[in-house]
């Protein structure tokens, strides 16, 4: 994307949400986005996600331009459905619904026949590790089962792109780590770009990428996907030394 900026309001209450943003996420990348509170955060990723239209800019998504100061795309819906996984800081998995439902109702959504569609959901949470779980439903699931089957239905569809909004804030750090090496691993095996809204400076050494924003704009990228992932470690020398 480039030049992508977002203002809601007018005049006196006017709030620059995203300003002139420009960034490229590879396949196979996950990156990371930091930033305060109100610094645009969730806004970037659902302008990514298209589901809030940006006011200017443009952004490509694999070889479709997707946005060109309007929409190019007129079946916005069939674009997030075929290529784009969210997950969220809380699953959000739909209550009535067993494990496998809840996965197998985004395919349901793209078209698929029900019994395709529960047998593809199956295979992902076998995948995620929560299949012994498949027939629980959501009050019945752990946090970090509930958020391995929100994985599971965000790659559903084998998206092009996972977006995730604070996923391991709801979890224990053990299981924060869990929730983010699956979400390498997918990026690496199914060849996805990864991008993650997080607070949490225990998974920074699990990025491969690190955007700060601040004030809608983009202050730093701390590292670039040319080096590999390491953590960040900094150390101030004691006085004297
Ligand atoms: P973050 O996720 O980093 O906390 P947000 O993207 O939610 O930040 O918000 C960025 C700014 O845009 C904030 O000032 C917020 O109040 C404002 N904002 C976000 N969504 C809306 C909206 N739907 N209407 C009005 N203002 C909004
Ligand atoms: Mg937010």
């Amino acid at each position: 994307m480039k030049g992508i900026s977002k203002h809601f309001g007018e005049g006196s209450t006017r709030v620059d949400a995203l300003i002139d943003i420009a960034m490229t996420v590879n396949a196979g990348e996950v990156v990371g986005l930091l930033g305060p509170s109100g610094s645009g955060k969730s806004t970037l990723l659902n302008v990514i996600g298209a589901i809030v239209e940006p006011n200017e800019g443009w952004m490509q998504l694999d070889s479709d331009i997707v946005y060109d100061n309007r929409w190019l795309i007129s079946d916005l819906r069939r674009l997030r459905l075929d290529k784009i996984g969210f997950v969220f800081q809380y699953h959000n998995l739909l209550p009535f619904l067993d494990a496998v439902d809840n996965v197998a109702i985004v395919l349901t959504l793209a078209g698929w026949r029900r019994k395709e569609a529960r047998e593809r959901a199956t295979e992902l949470l076998e995948y995620l590790q929560v299949g012994h779980r498949k027939n629980a439903v959501p009050a019945e699931l752990s946090g970090g089962e509930g958020q391995r089957v929100a994985i599971a239905r965000a790659l559903a569809n084998k998206p092009r792109i996972i977006l995730a909004d604070e996923p391991t804030a709801a979890l224990d750090s053990e299981r924060g780590a869990i929730v983010m090496d699956l979400l390498r691993k997918l990026a690496v095996e199914q060849r996805a770009a990864i991008i993650v809204v997080t607070h949490d400076d225990k998974i920074l050494g699990r990025l491969d990428k690190i955007v700060h924003l601040r004030d809608g704009r983009i202050v730093a990228d701390l590292r670039s996907s040319a080096s590999p992932p390491k953590p960040i470690a900094v150390e101030v020398p004691a006085a004297g030394s």
